[in-house]
């Protein structure tokens, strides 16, 4: 196999290495990139279309109109996603997230998490499979997807009020039918939900503290995410974020807040719980404190480019391989010798670039939230 393939206790060794997960088998063809990041987490993106046009992410005036949308013959197939994924399971990812777009969207996603569901590791273990939605679908699947084999949801939720919740969505649907998404979905066994509130400044960080107090002692994990900078579309100023250290100081001036270890490695989110033992929120501080460092995700896109960064100007078509006829080895080395090359950290680096400078990017919805 292509790539550089490198002997797990001598990752170990490496000094800034994430740690690489004890299931992992020796004898498994783990890559890692020259920043000594294994490959665990793959989010695939299975529609570039939404039926929101939130906008930070899928503005109105961008994605309405001209908008040029992946055709149903360039999508990967549910086929050609699960051979992919059983390549890069091989190759040491250890989860699979399922997002878009909406990928409640994709007409019978849940043959596509049965099929996924199926894979196993080299040590004969399941993967863990996600999808990150934003849930207006959801009350209807989520028992589908839990008997198909999904293990987790996040959802996307910016407000409880429904005047700022559609100012951010830019869609008339109800708040009440997202939440109803999210009780479907823990009841299904798909829990603890995670629910992911995009933070803008002005557009709805008056919702922070509704937010906390609704979905404390829920059992639900609230996380709350800085406005990025991703695309090109959604008009971002810095001014426009709140940084997680003025949004931890307003809730924690209510709800006293204590730090959570962290154990997960690659982990996006920073943990917090209720000092009161009320449940646990997250902090996802891309902007004010970047985290590529352990960062371990690849994205494969709709028409199945395979994205190193969120923030990458361009993919690597693994789909023309396919398509080409290329067999499970070949896709394999390709594969090692994409990943072993990487080294991105943009969001690192971004003090040193400025959105104007930093050329033109991939859409979020394209290559997957
Ligand atoms: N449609 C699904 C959903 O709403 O969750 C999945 C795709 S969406 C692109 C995935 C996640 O990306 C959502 O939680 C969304 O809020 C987040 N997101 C999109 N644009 C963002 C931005 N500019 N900054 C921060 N998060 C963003």
């Amino acid at each position: 196999m292509g790539g550089r393939v490198v002997p797990i206790r001598d990752a170990r060794a490496r000094r800034h290495a994430p740690p690489v997960p004890a299931d992992i088998d020796r004898s498994a063809a783990l890559v890692l990139d020259r920043l000594h990041r294994p490959l665990l987490d793959l989010r695939i993106s299975v529609t570039d279309r939404c039926n929101f046009r939130c906008v930070y992410c899928m503005p109105r005036e961008h994605f309405d109109g001209d908008h040029r949308y992946v055709a149903h013959d360039e999508l990967l197939s549910f086929e050609e996603i699960t051979r992919l994924a059983r390549i890069f399971v091989r190759r040491g990812t250890r989860k699979i997230r399922l997002t878009g777009g909406e990928p409640l969207l994709r007409r019978d996603i849940e043959s596509l998490v049965r099929m996924l569901a199926d894979l196993r590791t080299e040590l004969a273990l399941p993967l863990e499979l996600a999808i990150t939605t934003n849930g207006s679908l959801l009350k209807r699947k989520a028992a589908a997807l839990a008997e198909a084999g999904l293990q987790r949801v996040t959802v996307s939720l910016d407000a409880l009020d429904d005047a700022v919740f559609r100012r951010a969505s830019d869609v008339d649907f109800p708040v009440a039918q997202v939440l109803e998404g999210i009780e479907a979905a823990a009841a299904a066994g798909l829990g603890p939900v995670k629910v992911n509130m995009v933070v803008k400044r002005g557009l709805n960080d008056d919702q922070i503290l509704p937010m906390a107090r609704y979905f404390r002692g829920r059992g639900h994990i609230l996380r709350f995410i800085e406005f990025m900078d991703v695309g090109n579309s959604n008009g971002w100023r810095l001014d426009d974020v709140v940084p997680s250290a003025e949004l931890l100081a307003r809730i924690g001036a209510e709800l006293p807040l204590e730090a959570v270890e962290q154990t997960q490695p690659g982990a996006v989110a920073q943990r917090w719980r209720y000092r009161d033992g009320s449940g646990e929120i997250g902090t996802i501080s891309s902007i004010s404190h970047a985290f590529c460092g352990d960062c371990t995700r690849a994205r494969l896109s709709t028409e199945g480019s395979l994205y190193l960064c969120l923030f990458s100007q361009s993919g690597h078509d693994l789909r023309a391989l396919l398509r080409a006829g290329a067999d499970d080895r070949q896709i394999a080395a390709a594969l090692g010798a994409i990943w072993s090359a990487r080294e991105d950290r943009y969001s690192e680096q971004r003090g040193a670039a400025t959105p104007a400078d930093s050329g033109r990017r991939i859409e979020m919805s394209y290559i997957g939230g």
